[in-house]
């Protein structure tokens, strides 16, 4: 399940940098305040809005969380890297055959 967003790169001297889903460069900026917790009234005028270009807001298949990515995942972050993790691990317990021609196990 994934929907086309806008993004924006969100700015400020003092809070960083964030990436927030808004449809202008004025509500983007309301929402990187909420996200810092800061006060939008006194950190709006250091503020900068960039428009990235549309993204896509997608569910995780795992742990059902929502997150904002450039190409269609199924996991977010956190999850496709517990999931590579999985895998590493499940192939470490297949024994190693050889199975080239004239290999003796
Ligand atoms: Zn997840």
């Amino acid at each position: 399940m994934s929907d086309r967003v806008k993004a924006w790169r969100v700015t400020h001297p003092e809070c960083g940098e964030i990436v927030v889903i808004a449809d202008s460069a004025a509500i983007a900026t309301t929402e990187a305040a909420a996200q810092w917790g800061v006060s939008w009234p006194k950190t709006a005028a250091m503020m900068d809005a960039v428009y990235i270009g549309m993204r896509l807001y997608c569910t995780c298949s795992r742990c059902k969380r929502q997150f904002v990515t450039e190409v269609k995942t199924a996991r977010c972050p956190a999850c496709q890297k517990t999931h590579e993790y999985e895998i590493k691990k499940y192939a470490q317990r297949i024994p190693y055959v050889d199975r080239r021609a004239g290999a003796k196990n």
